[in-house]
């Protein structure tokens, strides 16, 4: 479970990762994302590369991988672009976290996934995996992002199931300190 710090590093992330997703049209990030910058699609063997960022601030996407891939790659080497001062300098832990949890949120953002997920309540706690591959459709990701944002969302997820709005879920409100009186939990 993430501390107080990694959770208010992810709220603020969250929010840039909103504005620059604010600043793109309706549609597919791997057609959108040329409104913000220079995406290029070009096969190249990269065992385990996705996308990079090229010299000129343009951005190259591995197109011989699944389109779910691309799309998450390109995700990643723009939070890597937008959010970080110098994109092009060697990266630490840090950076790759917050450019993994950012293409995350800028694909499949909170505020619309804890919604549809509370909407498949029964699926949710009955078939998760069914869960996990709907919800992948939906989004254009892979099923393995959608287990990572249960996880990286446990928190807030079990907040909005037990009725907190999603303004307030990343604040402790919902289980410990919203007490019903006297020593009853509302939510336990
Ligand atoms: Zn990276």
């Amino acid at each position: 479970m993430p501390g107080p710090e990694a959770i208010r590093g992810r709220q603020s992330l969250y929010r840039r990762v909103d504005e620059i997703r604010s600043q793109l049209p309706a549609g597919d990030l791997l057609y959108t994302a040329q409104t913000l910058i220079p995406v290029y699609f070009h096969p190249f063997d990269g065992r385990c590369l996705g996308a990079m960022i090229m010299g000129e601030d343009c951005i190259l996407v591995n197109s011989s991988y699944p389109r779910t891939a691309q799309r998450f790659s390109l995700a990643h080497e723009m939070i890597h672009l937008f959010l970080h001062i110098r994109p092009h300098a060697p990266r630490g832990r840090w950076d790759e976290w917050q450019a993994n949890e950012g293409a995350a949120q800028l694909l499949v953002p909170y505020q619309s996934f804890l919604p549809e997920v509370a909407r498949r309540r029964i699926l949710y706690t009955q078939d998760r995996p069914a869960l996990e591959r709907l919800l992948a459709k939906r989004y254009g990701v892979s099923p393995t992002v959608i287990r990572n944002r249960f996880s990286d969302l446990r928190a807030p997820l079990e907040n909005h199931l037990a009725g907190c709005p999603l303004e307030q879920v990343f604040a402790p409100c919902g289980r410990a300190l919203r007490p019903a009186g006297g020593n009853i939990d509302i939510f336990r």
